[in-house]
């Protein structure tokens, strides 16, 4: 086993972990960045599809500075969000963040007079390189910023415990490289979650293989409140089959150079949701077409799993091709573009809540312990706003640093993790394979925590997991016990992580007793604001857990209504 002391560890190498690192090391503060897969090329940052320009960058107006700002309180936070964190993260990415891009070399895309195309609309967004794959270009540059600079690296690497120093703070952690099987101890003065939000935890999700809730289920077991669990985001326009293609998307907002986007359909044929006329400020309409979606479903002309379709049938395909890899996905599936529309279904996309953090400081409620992008619950998805975290979390330390010991290695907890990781690699019994428990995880998250839920289905869910935890976890084993690149056991490491997660967030969405936005309870279908326009807390309490709602100040926008069912609320 090895030992490794550093000032900050960081667990994750999307566009949060990438930037705190940056950012601390600029500060003169010793990083290391630990990643399940590869810094810059794992978790949701390279599937950035485009990049919203907010305040007055690029020729925006007065109106689509505040369009951009209400798009993220309202259309993308449904007001779950600190207003003030909101303003501030705006005035980043307008002074900084772009033109810092940008002196580093990363090419936005212009037209053939040399200038940056943008999307029209209430709300603009430019591309790094082509719409549909900015993030690849953004991470590569992170990447490059993080080998540059020295920062050391422990990739292919899963962090499996926090580590408590003796007056309870957090003081470091444990991981194992899953590629050599050694285990190595990181003691630091402060670690930061920045594990993401897009996790795989039901039958159709956006995240990726390294996406089991991981950060949430060691934020919990060292004893951080998280929040708004419930808050689950969905892609109602990802391609149906092959299941293989359920992360991508016939993107809805409108496309850079052109004035259109696309459309869809019923089961009818009827259009029911396009751009132009269906989404108020004319950007990431996700919850929008989401309501829309579901009152097809109701009249029986759609269904969650497919049966309506999407694609370009208005377009001129040369106008999709100029800035967009849209066309793409069409022809490799055989199909005709644009005339031929795509069977599309929902996808489980990025979860709103998270771990409880102050948004000045990013830190959460376990000292020593600190968040960064889409892993903490301040905030919705978005690279720039994951980014910012970076910077954020980077300046709180810089700040706590002085205050914050390295302390000796607790031998007791590194020995019970070490015993915990091995009996997960004993042999199964009655064939229960971590890959048969994640399908059963993922079925009862599919068919009774999906987009409507019902105290009933989420009871029974609660049910299911219990009965997984007593029945299924005592048998569950792998064939193959060598401890170098062995996945089979990385999959048991992630179910642990998976119930945890799925547990707290079953438990979130009984407690809050409303809809709102892309969260649709059937037996409180009203969005309540004089009750539930707060935040969900859920902390530990002995062995059980406790609830507690904490309002959220509205300074700058404020919905404008009490209680309304929440199909007629725009956002
Ligand atoms: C399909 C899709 C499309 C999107 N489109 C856009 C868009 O068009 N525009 C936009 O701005 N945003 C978009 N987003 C959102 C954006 O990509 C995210 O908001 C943002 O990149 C999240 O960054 P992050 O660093 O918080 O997490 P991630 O990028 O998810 O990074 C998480 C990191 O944590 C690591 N990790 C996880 N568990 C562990 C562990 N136990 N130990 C060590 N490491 C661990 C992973 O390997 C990964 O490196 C999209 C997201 C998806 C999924």
């Amino acid at each position: 086993m090895h030992v490794l002391t550093t000032d900050v560890a960081i667990v994750g190498g999307g566009a949060a972990g990438c930037y705190a690192a940056l950012s601390l090391f600029k500060c003169g503060i010793k990083p290391i960045v630990i990643c399940k897969g590869l810094v810059g090329k794992s978790g949701a940052s390279i599937f950035a599809g485009n990049l919203v320009i907010g305040g007055r960058l690029l020729g925006n107006t007065e109106d689509q500075a505040r369009n951009t700002a209400e798009f993220l309180i309202k259309y993308h936070n449904q007001f779950l969000i600190d207003q003030h964190w909101a303003s501030r993260c705006g005035q980043w990415i307008e002074n900084i963040y772009y033109p810092e891009l940008e002196e580093a070399g990363l090419y936005f895309r212009r037209d053939n007079a040399g200038e940056i195309v943008t999307s029209p609309g209430k709300i603009r967004s430019i591309a790094a390189n082509v719409q549909g794959n900015s993030g690849v270009p953004f991470m590569d540059l992170r990447r490059k910023q993080i080998i540059k600079a020295g920062i050391p690296r422990l990739e292919e690497t899963v962090v499996t415990a926090l580590l408590h120093n003796p007056d309870g703070s957090v003081g470091g952690l444990f991981c194992l490289n899953y590629m050599s099987g050694e285990y190595t101890v990181v003691r630091a003065r402060a670690v930061i979650m920045a594990t993401g939000y897009s996790d795989r935890l039901h039958t159709r999700s956006t995240g990726t293989r390294e996406m089991s809730a991981d950060g949430i289920a060691l934020a919990w077991r060292a004893g951080a409140s998280l929040v708004n669990m419930e808050m689950q985001w969905w892609h109602t326009n990802d391609i149906a089959d092959p299941p293989t293609w359920q992360r991508m998307q016939i993107y809805p907002n409108p496309m850079l150079g052109s004035e259109k986007s696309a459309r869809m359909i019923n089961s009818a044929g009827e259009e029911f949701f396009n751009q132009q006329q269906d989404d108020p400020l004319a950007y990431g309409p996700y919850t929008v077409q989401l309501k829309a979606l579901a009152k097809q479903v109701r009249a029986g002309k759609a269904s969650y799993e497919g049966g309506y379709y999407a694609g370009f049938d208005n377009c001129d395909p040369a106008e999709v091709d100029a800035y967009t890899t849209y066309g793409k996905a069409f022809r490799q599936l055989g199909l005709q573009f644009p005339q031929q529309m795509v069977e599309t279904a929902v996808t489980a996309h990025y979860r709103q809540g998270g771990i409880d953090v102050d948004p000045a400081t990013m830190r959460s409620s376990v000292p020593g312990l600190y968040v960064a992008g889409g892993v903490g619950g301040h905030s919705n998805g978005l690279i720039g706003l994951a980014t910012y975290d970076g910077k954020v979390v980077a300046d709180g330390i810089a700040n706590d640093l002085p205050k914050l010991n390295l302390s000796h290695a607790p031998e007791q907890d590194i020995a019970a993790e070490i015993r915990r990781l091995e009996l997960l690699r004993r042999s199964p019994n009655k064939g229960v394979t971590p890959a048969f428990v994640k399908e059963k995880i993922r079925t009862l998250m599919w068919d009774k925590v999906g987009v409507e839920k019902n105290a009933a289905d989420l009871r029974s869910a609660l049910d299911d997991i219990g009965c997984i935890r007593q029945d299924l976890l005592p048998d569950m084993g792998i064939a193959n016990q060598t401890n170098s690149a062995n996945y089979e056991w990385l999959d048991a490491i992630d179910v642990i992580n998976m119930i945890d997660s799925c547990e707290l967030i079953i438990r979130s969405s009984l407690q809050r007793e409303e809809s709102r936005g892309p969260f649709l309870r059937q037996d409180f279908p009203l969005t309540d604001n004089d009750n539930w326009l707060a935040a969900n807390i859920i902390k530990k309490s002995g062995n059980d857990i406790a609830f507690e709602k904490r309002p959220y100040d509205l300074p700058f926008f404020k919905p404008g209504f009490a209680v309304k069912d929440n199909l007629e609320v725009a956002w």
